[in-house]
């Protein structure tokens, strides 16, 4: 819990401090109050709508309860933020026929391999026969760093040459996980933007070829954003989950961001659950995602 409070600070400092400080300079609960609040939680990236959404279920709960000191609306916001994401800590899905497979998806740069790693990492501590598919084919780069991840972890990977059919990449990984009694195969994916419609052409092209060869294959698509780019992640979710029906989200970086409001807009205008965090570098930075416990962390 620390490490999350720590890696929360700087999303604390620009949001929950700066609503003490409002409540603080304005004593009284008025209009003006209601709008600079509003105005903090745009700020802090939980998106326009969701911040006067947000800021009208407070304004209800003054009205029931009938609040009248400033200083309890910080505790009034927390209660309703904690209500937006319940629900949330939905951990990965499990095949209950083995190997499971999980496609991971996202633009180059959010941490990708990154966090390919540190899932192997975690799954493997947890006891799990991890195998990792290398099929972004487009870099060479891209397979060479997957590799040493792969070795961090203590996991196996399997690769083809760079320019290779990412889909064939997928299929022998399959192949190679059931061969190998895997329970978990997690794969990567290419996340070059530039050539957008062929890049969801090539993902939609791998999840099919997973499909036929095991049927309800990938059980899970997990899409890696980058919590530093606030709104953009939000742009990049409709992209990728109208392209490959993305089943939950990676959140990366929540550790040198001041926008870790954005956990609260994914969740309201997108309604795909944040499974796992990344709140630093190392291979152990990475867990699973807990409303109540992000919310305790961010309103120490
Ligand atoms: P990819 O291009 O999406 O595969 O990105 P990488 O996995 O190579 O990561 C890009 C950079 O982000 C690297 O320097 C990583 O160390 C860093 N990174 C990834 N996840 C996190 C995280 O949760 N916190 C921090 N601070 N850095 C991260």
């Amino acid at each position: 819990f620390n490490r999350l409070k720590e890696s929360l600070a700087k999303t604390r400092q620009s949001f929950v401090e700066k609503i003490d400080n409002l409540v603080h300079r304005r004593r009284a609960i008025d209009e003006e109050l209601y709008e600079e609040l509003e105005e903090l939680l745009v700020q802090a990236d939980v998106g326009v709508n969701t911040a006067a959404d947000l800021v009208e279920r407070v304004r209800r709960t003054v009205r029931e309860r009938r609040v009248e000191e400033a200083g309890e609306l910080k505790n009034i916001l927390k209660e309703h933020i904690m209500e937006m994401l319940e629900g949330d800590s939905a951990p990965v899905n499990f095949s209950s026929v083995p190997p499971t497979v999980i496609m991971v998806v996202g633009v180059n740069g959010v941490g990708k391999t990154t966090t390919i790693g540190k899932l192997a990492y975690y799954y493997k501590s947890q006891g799990k026969k991890v195998l990792l598919g290398a099929a972004d084919t487009f870099r060479a780069a891209a397979i060479d760093q997957l590799e040493i991840w792969a070795g961090r972890a203590g996991v196996e990977l399997i690769k083809h040459r760079e320019g290779a059919d990412p889909a064939a990449v997928a299929f022998d990984s399959l192949q190679a996980a059931k061969a190998r009694r895997a329970d978990l195969l997690i794969i990567d994916t290419a996340g070059r933007l530039h050539t957008k419609s062929n890049l969801m052409e090539e993902l939609k092209k791998v999840g099919r070829v997973l499909d036929r060869a095991m049927p309800g294959a990938p059980h899970e698509v997990l899409l890696v954003l980058d919590a530093t780019t606030g709104q953009n992640a939000i742009n990049q979710t409709r992209l990728f989950g109208e392209a490959v029906g993305v089943t939950g989200i990676a959140l990366t970086k929540l550790d040198g961001s001041a926008k870790g409001g954005v956990v609260i807009a994914i969740k309201q205008s997108l309604d795909i659950p944040v499974k796992m965090i990344g709140i630093g570098e190392g291979i152990d930075d990475l867990r699973p995602f807990n409303a109540r416990e992000f919310v305790d962390a961010l309103f120490v």
